[in-house]
């Protein structure tokens, strides 16, 4: 039975950081061999419960859940920071030609394997990824996560038009190729599957209608897409779905709203839309790295809040810029304050924290499973070394709260700060 000795960060049910200066946590195997957090809270209280048992102290060190990514595209890792006027000429000039390369299964496991080191080094122990349309790029993926014992959430990508030659699918083979898959891998393990059509307009109406049937057919399966990210990609999908109210509509008209699935962006919604979400249970991936480097939009917090419906953050690499969680939650930060486009607003560093660990859980349908470190939970964690920089010393040293630690770590943190990842 692990026990660990170090300051902890974990969070209430209400999304409230508690912050033990000198914590404890504790964990042991489950029937399938993932750790689980046995025991957490101060060692004063809670040290004479595991007298005698062997324990491993990190001084000056700080456990913290392990970040969870709610949108990424693995095949997207060598795309990171290509320039483009916007989403639809980054997609035809970068996106599509690179994704026609995992036709290729050693290339997609070269990319795999380093995709997961990425995730890993920079303190992400869950994602919910896109893979790309050839099955193999799925296969790849799983393959990797399973032997790292990680909780990952991924699909095959569902593409049948509008597409270029190289990654386009055929509609009746990508629905029976999404079936196998999800035989295959939902569930086993720590691994789970996500319908994923890539977004309407590069679907048909066909496909759009067999995914919706597998969700149903397979209610606790993810989905995964995106929608409201660009208004050029807004006026494209009206204008292949005139009969649907709005772009977020469409999904819903082919049963493609539930809970578990997870739309990427939503950025310009009307506030019927934000009803829609909060009735079918269905959450947002906010990715505001890759929204401010494509220059969509601004998310607006405050109306989600004020709808009442459930988001968390994504780094959307390589539409966004990093796999940190530190850059996202400081983007995050940055789009909050935004106030031209909506009222601007300062979320607090305990909320930005949350929104990437316990409240993304809980927006894929994971709550009380990963994201937090309280009993009963899969033990991924991550040891942040405050002191990792120079500037990261003198200033943390300097905090005179949690927020300002926290703070302090997300305006000044980035792969350096992850001194450790820890799987369960
Ligand atoms: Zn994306």
């Amino acid at each position: 039975m692990p026990i660990y000795r170090s300051a902890l960060l974990r969070f209430t049910p209400e999304g409230t950081a508690i912050y033990e200066e000198d914590g404890l946590l504790a964990t042991e195997a489950d029937a399938q061999g993932t750790q689980r957090v046995l025991g957490a809270g101060s060692w004063s209280a809670l040290s004479g419960q595991y007298a005698g048992q062997e324990v491993t102290h990190w001084p000056g060190r700080i456990i913290a859940p392990g970040f969870v990514d709610l949108h990424i595209h693995y095949p997207q890792t060598d795309v990171i920071g290509s320039p483009a006027d916007g989403l639809l000429p980054w997609l035809e000039n970068y996106t599509f030609p690179h994704e026609s390369r995992f036709s290729d299964s050693a290339y997609a496991a070269e990319v795999a394997r380093f995709f997961v080191d990425e995730l890993l080094r920079n303190g992400v122990t869950s994602a919910v990824t896109f893979c790309t349309s050839h099955p193999g790029s799925v296969e790849a993926l799983m393959h990797e996560a399973q032997s790292r014992h990680m909780r990952m959430i991924a699909g095959k990508v569902l593409q049948d038009r509008h597409s270029p030659d190289g990654v386009r699918d055929a509609t009746e083979q990508s629905l029976i190729d999404t079936e196998t898959l999800i035989q295959r891998w939902h569930g086993k393990d720590r691994l789970g599957y996500a319908i994923t059509p890539r977004f309407a307009p590069t679907s048909t109406d066909a496909q759009l209608r067999g995914a919706g049937e597998l969700a149903a057919k397979y209610p606790d399966v993810w989905i995964q897409s995106h929608v409201a990210e660009n208004h050029d990609e807004i006026r494209w999908a009206r204008e292949l779905f005139p009969a649907s109210r709005s772009y977020l509509s469409i999904y819903d008209d082919f049963g493609l709203m539930r809970e578990r699935a997870l739309y990427a962006h939503c950025i310009h919604f009307d506030d019927a839309d934000r009803a829609l979400m909060r009735e079918r249970r269905t959450a947002a991936a906010v990715c505001p790295t890759s929204n401010l480097f494509l220059s969509s939009g601004y998310f607006d917090f405050a109306k989600a809040d004020e709808a009442g419906f459930s988001y968390g953050l994504a780094s959307d690499v390589g539409g966004g810029t990093s796999f940190s969680p530190f850059h996202t939650m400081l983007a995050a930060y940055y789009v909050g304050r935004e106030g031209h486009a909506k009222q601007g607003q300062s979320l607090s560093p305990q909320a930005l924290w949350w929104q990437h660990t316990a409240g993304a859980a809980r927006a894929a349908g994971l709550d009380g499973i990963v994201g937090n470190l309280q009993p009963g939970c899969e033990a991924d964690f991550v040891v942040l070394n405050p002191q990792a920089t120079p500037l990261l010393a003198r200033r943390t040293a300097q905090a005179r709260d949690l927020d300002e630690l926290l703070f302090a770590m997300i305006v000044l943190g980035d792969d350096r700060l992850i001194e450790r990842t820890q799987l369960a």
